[in-house]
């Protein structure tokens, strides 16, 4: 089977954790006997330096021309002064999902046990466990809504969302939901907000497809506070563009490190696959960057792009099994015992592989 890869290592610690993910689809395509054609692409800060642009015409062709996108990550202080259009992060992350027509971001957040002292919420709190997935709309809501504007007096957005656009993406939320303990949390603010009562009844109609899933609804204010207070309760969370933003990066925070944290976005088309963080200016050169983030998010390219459960469980397992065997960068060491580098991590996930 031949899987068209376009690869986009994009800044700062991009591309060193991007050879790791890559060498860890090589061992799991020799075992699996999968044929990759890696295609490699420019985006952000680097774009911009080679091409003048945050996402050069080539790069969307030859996304255009693959079965999924792996992102590194973009942007970096050396590219903060120019206009914010011009920016990695508008120019070339944004502009990427829209051309692309990502609809779905999904962010699972996993604590594992050995690391789990990394979490800062209380002990007991974290020994009945995390495992949450967001699944939050990327192309509307109030990020997207006209009219928009801004003068000396007035700010304005608009907030809209169609019947539409909520049951695409609470089909994704469900889909998901039957794959996993089959929960799935709606959070709106239909106390206040029109948008969002919209968004419930037409959950409430998608659900009724869905009988095995167990289905709650909360308000985004009493979602914030839940995941702080018992973040067990969460097996699916599904929500809008804004709530899905803040919600999704509360509950990185629970999981200890930017480091571990995959994430997938869905499109008609095409689908891309990022870490939770970005480009770690802070820490890129040095070869200590965790690339689990990045190998995680080659793992759901092969479990959502190329529905290909085994290769994806294969690299979930090897993940699992070098954290329980102590191996720690230094984002996970906390100070303390011996971090190994970017590389020396790749290294034992991909020989757990094989
Ligand atoms: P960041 O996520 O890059 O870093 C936040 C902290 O997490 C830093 O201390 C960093 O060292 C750490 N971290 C992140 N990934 C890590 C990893 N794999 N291993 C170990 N530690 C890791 O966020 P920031 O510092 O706010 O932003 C830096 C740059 O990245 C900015 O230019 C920002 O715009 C950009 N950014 C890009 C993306 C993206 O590409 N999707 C997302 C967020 C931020």
């Amino acid at each position: 089977m031949q899987y068209k890869v376009v690869v986009l290592s994009g800044d700062g610690i991009g591309p060193e954790v991007m050879a790791e993910a890559l060498k860890v689809l090589r061992a799991v395509g020799k075992k699996r006997m999968l044929d990759f054609d890696f295609k490699e692409g420019l985006i952000g800060g680097i774009a911009i330096d080679t091409h003048d642009t945050a996402l050069p015409e080539e790069t969307l062709s030859l996304c255009r021309d693959s079965d999924a996108v792996l992102l590194g990550s973009i942007g970096g202080p050396k590219w903060d002064s120019l206009p914010p259009e011009e920016r990695p992060e508008l120019g070339g992350l944004l502009a990427i999902r829209k051309s692309l027509k990502l609809f779905a971001n999904i962010r699972p957040v996993k604590i594992y046990k050995e690391v789990k002292d990394l979490c800062p919420l209380a002990p007991s709190q974290v020994a009945r466990g995390i495992d949450i997935l967001t699944v939050r709309e990327l192309s509307g809501g109030i990020y997207f809504g006209k009219p928009k504007k801004v003068d000396s007096h007035t700010g304005m957005d608009t907030m809209i969302y169609s019947a539409e656009e909520v049951e695409k993406i609470a089909r994704v939320g469900f889909e998901a939901a039957m794959n996993r303990r089959k929960k799935l949390t709606s959070v709106d603010k239909a106390n206040v907000l029109h948008t969002s009562i919209l968004w419930r009844r037409t959950v409430e109609k998608v659900a009724k497809e869905y009988p095995e899933v167990s289905v709650n609804h909360m308000y985004v204010d009493n979602a914030a506070m839940q995941l702080i207070l018992d973040p067990s309760q969460f097996d699916v969370i599904l929500t809008g563009n804004l709530f899905g933003d803040i919600l999704s990066d509360e509950s990185a925070a629970l999981a200890g490190s930017l480091g571990m944290l995959p994430s997938a976005s869905l499109g008609a088309e095409i689908n891309l696959f990022e870490p939770s963080g970005g480009s770690a200016p802070d820490i890129a050169g040095k070869g200590i960057a965790n690339p689990i983030a990045q190998i995680l998010s080659a793992a759901m390219m092969l479990e959502f792009s190329f529905k290909d459960l085994k290769s994806a469980n294969d690299i979930y397992a090897a993940v699992e099994k070098v954290i329980a065997s102590g191996l720690r960068t230094a984002d996970l060491a906390g100070g303390k015992g011996h971090a190994v580098s970017t590389s020396a991590m790749g290294d034992a996930v991909a020989a757990a592989i094989s």
